[in-house]
């Protein structure tokens, strides 16, 4: 899924109205498995500067970049987090984990080829899905819209409960960006289908 859908998916999820001052953890936890693939492109386009395509063709796939990325989507090593701050009586730390295993539960279902080693470093098994959230050759616009509908849902969910005015602005601003998105997706396959010529 798209970064911002597991912040405010897992809002709906893990949110209550009566504990707003969880909001920004679940929202932080929702965000951190995606952190480090948000460096690495920030790493490889600006620092090595490596051209786009060989950027999610090549040097994404680096082992030393894909056992981070896999380190950051165990749901395991989360569970074990989770456990810990249990043990401990440290609240905080145990929504964060929480959230961070919901935004791996969000992930699993919904890549193709792209799939993260959910279980690492117990075991480097992908599930493959047949459904991808981007790839349009894996039902990618059908997936795409299906998560856009549930973030338009979640958002109705939250917006009472977040009371932070930046919190407000940022549920309006993904939404506003998921819907242009897919209108200006549809407006250009209507075109392409118009100018192509019928086989
Ligand atoms: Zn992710």
């Amino acid at each position: 899924m798209k970064t911002p859908s597991h912040a405010i998916i897992n809002l709906a999820i893990l949110g209550k109205p009566q504990l707003p001052q969880f909001n920004l953890i679940i929202a932080i936890g929702g965000i951190l498995p995606d952190i480090p693939i948000f460096l690495f492109y920030f790493w490889a386009k600006y620092i090595a500067r490596l051209p786009e395509a060989k950027i999610w063709s090549e040097a994404y796939y680096e082992p030393l970049n894909q056992n981070i990325v896999a380190l950051f989507h165990s749901i395991p090593l989360a569970a074990i987090g989770w456990l810990i701050a249990y043990y401990f009586g440290w609240q905080n730390l145990q929504i964060l984990f929480l959230s961070i295993v919901l935004h791996s539960l969000g992930d699993l279902p919904v890549h193709n080829d792209d799939a993260h080693r959910h279980f690492f470093p117990f075991s480097n098994y992908r599930f493959i899905s047949p459904i991808s959230y981007w790839d349009r050759n894996h039902y990618g616009s059908i997936v795409s819209f299906v998560e856009m509908l549930l973030v338009l849902l979640s958002t109705y969910r939250v917006f009472g409960f977040v009371n932070s005015s930046i919190g407000k602005i940022l549920l309006i601003l993904v939404n506003c960006f998921y819907l242009i998105g897919a209108v200006s997706f549809y407006i250009r396959s209507l075109i392409s289908s118009a100018v192509e010529p019928p086989r």
